[in-house]
């Protein structure tokens, strides 16, 4: 791995507490420094009316253009519902083997579906998800490792089913 940092972008309010904590998960399967930034962008630019959600591919591109380095990965963390063409909604997406990718909490809370909220889960999802956009910058595509953080997901339930880490063969071409 040649760049030297992960950073993670924040879109709106997120606790400390609770950016800290996902800073430790995604270190313990990167071992490299992640620094926390705030951003900001005008949201509505990339809302679409017609679908009521917000357009993951016109985003994805405005945020790495305006936020992304070359010696680094960066990741936008955001809370927003978001979509691309083809699919209902996704949890996020990011440029294979580029320099940035999206991850958004917005459907990842227990109160998207009705249950108590679980800080805990709700930290494990997010780190899951940023770890697996992550894993695509770096140039990993999906995994069919039913447990590998690689592995798509369509539901949360998908995420909550895999592990937080990459299984042996996806952290090998990690490594390369
Ligand atoms: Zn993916
Ligand atoms: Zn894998």
């Amino acid at each position: 791995m040649n760049f030297r940092k992960i950073t993670l972008v924040t879109f709106g309010n997120f606790e400390i507490d609770f950016l800290q904590k996902l800073v430790i998960k995604i270190n313990a399967e990167f071992f490299i420094n992640i620094q926390i930034k705030e951003g900001y962008f005008d949201i509505s630019d990339f809302y679409d009316p017609g679908r009521r959600q917000y357009d993951a591919n016109k985003l994805l591109y405005y945020f790495d253009n305006k936020y992304a380095t070359d010696d680094s990965k960066t990741i936008c963390l955001i809370n927003v519902d978001l979509f691309i063409p083809i699919f209902t909604y996704i949890f996020g997406q990011a440029f294979l083997g580029g320099r940035s990718g999206i991850a958004s909490i917005y459907r990842l809370s227990n109160e998207r579906y009705g249950m108590e909220a679980d800080p805990d889960i709700l930290s494990e999802r997010i780190a899951k998800e940023i770890i697996h956009e992550l894993g695509h910058t770096f140039g990993l595509i999906h995994c069919h490792t039913p447990d590998c953080v690689m592995r798509s997901g369509t539901y949360v339930e998908d995420i909550d089913q895999k592990n937080i880490s990459f299984c042996s063969n996806c952290r090998e071409i990690l490594l390369l």
